[in-house]
């Protein structure tokens, strides 16, 4: 049976040690999805691999497409963005460890999703340009952005019943609005109350192009209590949500988010 090589641009998510001298490599690629590669002999002083690939660069990847469960045998890996920015300044650095991360852990599976490959390459340019407080804004601008490409967004619909409040009622555990007309399932489900203007900047993030929404945050100059920049209304609102919605929907641990958003927004 011939094997076939697929050529692709990937961005690299994850790099593991295995064994002595080995990686296990995770990837996104632009036309299979999210896939792993062993990169063999990759830590020995004449391996070809060496200092090809790294947490956030993109590569011209070449492997051979006759893996089992998402892992396949690498051919060749050339760099094409190394994004240097991002490792000489600390926070940069955690920013996109944490994106990748967050990719890893819910991207799965070899589905093309190309529209989240330009998202994440998207975040990556911009991270190498931003100050801390816009690289959090920006990580909360990819959070929304990736629950939606993966449609798994929060179904903020509300009920066309209802009078029209600037509150909804929200279910984290079925992920949507509920009411006396659409009742929940569970007998008590727990609930927040979303204002309107988190719900508003979560379609306009979903809708807006990184860039764009960095722009808009520059001019408004607006700030919290605190005095640390808040430029759009329901930022912290949003912020919250997230945390409570993505541990609930994606099975991920709180932490590495809470740690990452300390950094960049201060405690
Ligand atoms: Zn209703």
């Amino acid at each position: 049976m011939p094997i076939s090589l697929i050529k692709t641009e990937a961005i690299c998510l994850n790099v593991r040690p295995f064994s002595k001298t080995s990686h296990m490599v995770t990837w996104l690629t632009r036309s299979d999805g999210c896939l792993t590669t062993p990169v063999k002999g990759a830590q020995r002083p004449k391996s070809a691999f060496l200092g090809k690939y790294d947490i956030g660069y993109t590569c011209e990847l070449i492997f051979y497409a006759r893996g089992r469960n998402g892992v396949h045998h690498i051919r060749e890996c050339s760099p094409l963005h190394f994004r240097e920015a991002l490792r000489f300044k600390w926070h940069r650095a955690c920013a996109a460890g944490y994106a990748c991360d967050l990719t890893l852990r819910t991207a799965h599976g070899e589905q093309a999703n190309e529209a989240l490959y330009i998202t994440l390459s998207t975040l990556l340019e911009t991270l190498q340009h931003c100050e801390r407080h816009e690289a959090a804004l920006a990580l909360l601008w990819y959070e929304c952005t990736l629950l939606h490409l993966l449609g798994v967004a929060p179904d903020f619909t509300p009920c066309p019943h209802c009078p029209a409040s600037d509150f909804l009622t929200f279910s984290m555990e079925e992920g949507r609005a509920f009411c006396e007309h659409r009742p929940s399932r569970l007998h008590r489900p727990p609930a927040m109350s979303l204002h309107a203007d988190m719900r508003a900047l979560f379609a306009t993030f979903i809708q807006t192009p990184l860039p764009e929404i960095l722009q808009t945050a520059r001019e408004t100059g607006r700030t919290d209590d605190l005095g640390r920049p808040e430029p759009f209304s329901g930022m912290f609102g949003l912020r919250r949500f997230l945390g409570v919605f993505m541990t609930e929907h994606l099975d991920l641990l709180p932490g590495a988010r809470r740690t990452i958003l300390d950094i960049l927004i201060g405690g």
